[in-house]
């Protein structure tokens, strides 16, 4: 059955009545953003982007970078619910995904190609292939651009932007490990879900 709903890929993959993920969620006043930190079978940091309901979503398996130099891959993925970006747990074995999850970073972004003479809203600016975003997050801040480099298997490369935000030795990802939340590392909260 054809659909418009953004989140039926997210739906059709995953037993929402298995697994703790959540469903739904409305939007907020300034867009958010999240990455979670995800041990599935290989593990990768979701990087999320709140825009037309929906979290746009890509698997980053290095995760960002401070550094311009840095040319991170980015696979994009299905659209997740708004309320994705408060959840970390652990999705259990058998299903999609499984693995723990922290939220690793957060906040909210502006979408810097709203400010170019032909202003585009991010929705727009993924189906071009280029989105550029000023993050303010915990760990990371500044603009971060997400460009296509192969449409069939729809990668993008996940890029710091040279701004005043660049650190070329910082790199928060082995540094900074711990969920911004709850304070746990992955290997934590991969753990915390031993007993059930
Ligand atoms: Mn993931």
């Amino acid at each position: 059955m054809p659909s418009n709903d953004p989140l039926a890929d997210y739906r059709n993959k995953r037993d929402l009545s298995r697994s703790p993920e959540p469903e739904g969620g409305a939007p907020s006043e300034a867009p958010r953003f999240v990455i979670q930190k995800h041990a599935a079978r290989a593990l990768h940091y979701d990087f999320r982007l709140e825009s037309d309901g929906v979290l746009a979503s890509w698997a980053v398996p290095k995760g960002p970078s401070t550094n311009p130099d840095d040319r991170r891959l980015a696979i994009h993925v299905e659209d997740h619910p708004l309320d994705y970006a408060d959840f970390e747990g652990v999705i259990p074995e058998g299903e999609y995904g499984a693995g723990p999850v922290i939220i690793w970073d957060r906040g909210t972004y502006r979408n810097l190609m709203a400010d170019k003479d032909e202003p585009l809203s991010v929705g727009e600016s993924i189906e071009a292939g280029h989105v550029e975003v000023w993050l303010d997050g915990e760990k990371l801040r500044g603009g971060y651009t997400l460009v296509r480099i192969d449409d069939e298997k729809d990668q993008w490369l996940l890029i710091k932007m040279k701004d005043d935000e660049v650190d070329r030795r910082r790199n928060p990802v082995s540094t900074q490990p711990e969920s911004v939340v709850s304070g746990m590392t992955i290997e934590q909260m991969k753990a915390s879900a031993g007993d059930e």
